[in-house]
């Protein structure tokens, strides 16, 4: 069987070193991006020049209606699904609790856990066996940050990937004997857009390592865990955090 494979967010990032890293792999990736479609588009370049096959597919995670038509184009353009990385999210404003608006709470809850919910129900309903599909695996990147609480700079994200490791747990249980298995890594501070130069150099010394991940170092777990290697895993939450609980 090939693997056709999603990864949310591929444009950037974790995302990026994912989709191209799966691409060398030998499975079709479904490159997602929100808005940046020439970094997109340059990972499907990359994946498509060593030999691969990849789309890019602009899709809002928190638009449900975008989401189902995104796993549509997927259906049509490369075949029955077999992977998700539900990897898209943000980091939100660095804020405490009390500093934070309803709406800036549901915006970023909408990213990072409705859209990766909604994404698993599209690809459970394409994967399952219960559903006449041949099985799959599902990667959730949740983040170190749901176990250390991001006291003073970002509890509301914490909570957020703290809600992620609980898809995990339920949904890995729900579809183990329909063929998918279901698993998260959870990544501690990683080289890429997002966490901001100053976070990086902040963060590099509280990890043992005594520096952040390169986002490869990241992709290889998702992509390990996507394949047959780990075929008796479901439920795992895997942290690669350079030594950091
Ligand atoms: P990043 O460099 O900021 O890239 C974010 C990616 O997500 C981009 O491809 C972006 O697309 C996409 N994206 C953002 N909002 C989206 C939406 N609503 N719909 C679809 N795509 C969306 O992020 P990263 O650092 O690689 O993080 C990837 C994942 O790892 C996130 O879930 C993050 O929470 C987690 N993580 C990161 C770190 C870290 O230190 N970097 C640590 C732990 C966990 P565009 O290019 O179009 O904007």
């Amino acid at each position: 069987m090939s693997n056709v494979t999603i990864v949310t967010g591929g444009s950037r990032g974790i995302g990026a070193a994912t989709a191209k890293l799966l691409g060398r792999a030998g499975h079709a990736v479904c490159v997602n991006y929100v808005s940046d479609a020439d970094a997109a588009n340059a990972v499907v370049a990359e994946i498509k020049g060593a030999g691969g096959r990849a789309i890019a597919v602009q899709a809002d995670t928190a638009d449900e209606a975008a989401v189902v038509q995104m796993f549509e184009t997927v259906d049509k353009e490369l075949g029955p699904l077999t992977g998700l990385v539900n990897n898209a999210g943000i980091n939100g404003r660095r804020s405490r609790v009390d500093e934070l608006s309803a709406d800036e709470i549901r915006k970023l809850l909408d990213i990072n856990v409705t859209g990766c919910i909604v994404c698993a129900r599209e690809a459970v309903k394409r994967m399952s066996t219960k559903h006449g599909g041949q099985g799959g695996a599902i990667v959730n990147v949740s983040s170190g940050s749901a176990l250390l609480g991001n006291p003073g700079i970002g509890v509301l994200y914490a909570v957020s990937k703290g809600a992620l490791n609980s898809l995990t747990n339920g949904l890995s249980q729900e579809v183990a004997g329909e063929g998918i298995r279901v698993n998260t890594v959870a990544p501690g501070m990683t080289k890429t857009d997002m966490p901001g130069a100053d976070r990086i150099a902040e963060q590099a010394k509280k990890i043992p390592m005594g520096r952040v991940a390169e986002p490869d170092e990241i992709a290889e777990v998702i992509a390990f865990l996507l394949s047959e290697k780990a075929s008796y895993m479901a439920g795992a939450n895997l942290r690669v955090g350079g030594g950091r609980l």
